[in-house]
């Protein structure tokens, strides 16, 4: 990883780089800064940097056999210690080795809960356990590979058991020549003040919009709070969303058709809806996400009909298309469409047949839009 691979953190940068060029590489020091902004990233290109023979002021070379190494998280000179749940007593990182470098190589921005997924223990806390030292220990006993610097990356540092922490003390204090601990902490106030005095701590700041603006619509920016992770899932709760109003628009439509027109190919392509919306890929989850998002509509177009912008919540292509559709949600068919929708997420959730179950809701849209 290199330092332009990395949106934003110029001063940050600088600030690695300097330290280099004037050849006072601290041999333990802190990036810490909110969530989702590279701390991590910044850690590993300045690992990089440090060993690259063929670094510039400004950047490792890239593509030097110690660059690639680096890239590719497999140069015995970084080493990475992580929170774990452990499955056995006598698990370390080194246990869970490729689960991290496969995560860290498929996303260039990961939470902590992103990483207990990669685990399969959602839900569970991890620790740097005590016994952490002892391998923390044994591996800077070696000598580095290579003639550069041995790195040791230390993710979520505050997670780190006041065992293990305290033996960590004075090899942090006094490490091995040519090592460098690299701490990257999103919670430094959670740390031991005999671990925080012992490192020299770097700020990295909320990426700034024009960071985030080649990546991310500015409306996604602005609620995002600077953190590229964040616009990420913003980005992809958008893109949900968009779906689900597409699929809400082709039911809705096609029942009004059948319901007012008598049109035959749209009750062809209700059919054809359903087993869309039945299709295994899509998921039970995304069904249930679907059901939940059609009761909101429902609601919002139904209050549309008081003349009350400021209490309606919905985006403008939803706004638009309920400019015309609103008047058949009313007093009529209001709470039975949304007991409808909320039957299909419940019988969704029992394990029904969903294909049954979403042509049912179709039958049911055309006798309750008729009512309107
Ligand atoms: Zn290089």
């Amino acid at each position: 990883m290199r330092f332009r691979d990395i949106i934003g953190q110029e001063n940050v940068k600088n600030h690695l780089r300097l330290s280099v060029s004037q050849g006072r590489v601290p041999h333990a020091q802190m990036l810490f800064g909110p969530s989702g902004v590279g701390k991590l990233r910044l850690a590993v290109a300045y690992a990089q940097y440090l060993n690259c023979p063929n670094r510039t002021a400004e950047d490792s070379c890239g593509t030097c056999p110690t660059c690639l190494q680096f890239q590719n998280l497999e140069h015995p000179d970084l080493i990475f210690v992580y929170p774990i749940v452990k499955n056995d007593k006598s698990d370390t990182c080194s246990t869970y080795a490729a689960q991290f470098r496969e995560l860290m190589l498929s996303s260039d921005y990961f939470s902590a809960e992103d990483w207990y997924k990669k685990l399969g223990v959602e839900n569970k806390q991890g620790l740097i356990y005590e016994n952490e030292s002892g391998e923390i220990l044994r591996r800077l006993s070696f000598k580095s590979f290579g003639n550069g610097y041995k790195v040791l990356i230390i993710w979520q540092p505050e997670k780190m058991n006041t065992t293990c922490a305290n033996k960590i003390l004075k090899i942090l204090e006094e490490p091995p020549e040519k090592t460098v601990f690299l701490l990257v902490s999103e919670h430094p106030e959670q740390m031991l003040p005999t671990i925080l005095s012992r490192v020299q701590q770097i700020k990295a700041d909320r990426l700034t919009e024009a960071d985030l603006a080649p990546y991310f619509p500015q409306d996604i920016i602005r609620i995002s709070g600077g953190s590229y992770l964040e616009a990420m899932r913003l980005q992809a709760g958008a893109e949900e969303r968009t779906a689900y109003f597409d699929d809400f628009v082709a039911l809705m439509r096609r029942a009004w058709l059948v319901a007012h027109k008598r049109d035959y190919s749209a009750l062809l392509e209700l059919r054809k809806w359903s087993a869309d919306m039945a299709d295994k890929s899509v998921g039970r989850e995304k069904q249930k996400a679907f059901l939940q998002y059609a009761q909101r509509q429902t609601r919002e177009n139904y209050i549309r009909n008081f003349g009350e912008p400021s209490v309606v919540y919905q985006t403008d292509t939803e706004s638009k298309f309920s400019e015309r559709f609103s008047r058949f949600i009313n007093d009529n068919n209001v709470e039975q469409i949304t007991e409808e929708f909320a039957k299909a997420e419940r019988q969704i959730e029992q394990n029904g047949n969903a294909k049954i179950i979403f042509f049912d809701l179709c039958l049911q849209m055309i006798v309750l839009i008729k009512k309107a």
